[in-house]
């Protein structure tokens, strides 16, 4: 059976009107600005569907959560420190665990798909609670958190995720002596944590190599060309304003060509670095973002070329067709596979907003898997993307003394 959720960015479910708002009270994950909208959203039955799935996928959380408390005798505050053990959170040793695990797997995809302020922030602090849990392996870890925070509008802490993640996933699979393998992620889980519950600016002390892209995993490299769309996205609009911009301030008063050039930014990044972009060369920074989102977009191809079938698909049928739980039967590279195929449901609406993205996807695949196929590995288009990828990184950490590269909220 095919769901459809819809994604609201704004804060009443109805009108968008941020004033007065208060909760859905069954599912707690939309928000009404007045009994008005909360009558209408009632009556047309808009929300039914989903206020019913994310109810059903909290009252099994909860009773999971029971079953697993009485199971231990434990109460509210020990919680976290069974959730903590690895023994006892082994998918193999414990049914209860397993059933929490799943249970609040669910609960973290459905709020995410239904995608309101109100869910993502609910999703956040399951997501987070699920970086604590030792031996947790859903396999879409990543994927939640990379949706939440896109979602949520932090593209520049989900870059800067993505590169932390990545670096760790692959020392674990390549490198177990290497400072930066399991033990370094366990190290920092918690300053990681608290970087993102608290503090953003913690991570910045996290050391994150200058490569982020070997062996990028395809659920980490899905999100990070999105990211990469978004800025080029804005990039091309805001270098399309400054085209006209003369005639608009000649023709127009000048404050309302400010207000249009305001208007235009959509990405974290942009708008938050906005006049140290604008006296950048933005065809230049385009150019070098083009090479670098070619470059990925062949790491991740390489890897799995599927998913961005899968994307295709899901954004031509404007649906998703696949089930939300990954059968438990499934294991090895299946369950990998099931997991890579919900990491494209969590994003794909996100890439459907952005038509240059979705050309560019159609365009360049059957070509990308053909490169593949021939040259199996790199060649010299690959080694020219690199040294473009390099000089994107010399034009941006540059900037990020002068800011360009902050993390979460600027202090
Ligand atoms: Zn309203
Ligand atoms: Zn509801």
């Amino acid at each position: 059976m095919a769901t459809c959720y819809v994604r609201r960015r704004t804060g009443c479910y109805v009108c968008g009107s941020n004033f007065n708002l208060f909760a859905c009270d069954r599912c707690l994950a939309i928000e009404y600005c007045g009994k008005d909208h909360q009558k209408h959203a009632q009556n047309s039955g808009l929300h039914t569907a989903e206020c019913d799935a994310i109810h059903g996928a909290r009252r099994d959380f909860q009773s999971a959560t029971d079953a697993f408390k009485s199971f231990y005798g434990i109460d509210e505050t020990e919680l976290p420190n069974i959730l903590s053990d690895s023994t006892v959170m082994s998918q193999y040793s414990n049914p209860h665990a397993i059933e929490y695990l799943n249970s609040l797997n669910l609960l973290a995809e459905v709020l995410i798909k239904l995608g309101s302020p109100a869910a993502l922030r609910l999703a956040y602090e399951h997501v987070l609670e699920m970086h604590i849990l030792d031996d947790m392996n859903s396999g879409l870890l990543e994927s939640f958190m990379t949706a939440v925070l896109l979602f949520q509008g932090e593209d520049q802490l989900c870059f800067q995720y993505i590169t932390f993640s990545q670096n760790t996933i692959h020392d674990d699979d390549y490198n177990d002596d290497d400072d930066m393998g399991p033990d370094y992620w366990s190290d920092h889980k918690e300053t990681l944590l608290a970087g993102f519950s608290n503090q953003p600016s913690v991570l910045k002390q996290l050391s994150i190599p200058m490569d982020p892209y070997e062996g990028l995993t395809p659920k980490l490299g899905f999100p990070l060309l999105l990211i990469f769309f978004r800025w080029m996205e804005d990039l091309k609009n805001l270098e399309n304003f400054r085209n006209v911009e003369l005639h608009l301030t000649g023709r127009l008063n000048f404050d309302i060509a400010r207000i249009i050039e305001k208007a235009i930014p959509q990405t974290d990044l942009v708008r938050k670095q906005f006049k140290t972009i604008l006296r950048a060369d933005i065809p230049e920074l385009i150019k070098k973002l083009q090479a670098r989102i070619e470059y990925t977009f062949l790491l991740v191809c390489m890897e799995e070329s599927y998913i961005w079938h899968q994307l295709l698909e899901s954004i031509e049928n404007r649906e998703i067709t696949e089930p939300a739980v990954t059968p438990p039967t499934e294991v090895g590279d299946e369950r990998n596979r099931a997991s890579e195929r919900r990491a494209v449901q969590l994003l794909w609406r996100s890439w459907a907003e952005i038509p240059s993205a979705v050309k560019y996807v159609r365009e360049i695949l059957p070509r990308a898997e053909k490169q593949i196929e021939g040259v199996q590995c790199r060649d010299t288009s690959w080694e020219a993307a690199r040294d473009s990828d390099i000089a994107l990184d010399a034009l941006f950490y540059p900037l990020a003394k002068a800011g360009v590269w902050t993390f979460g909220n600027d202090v």
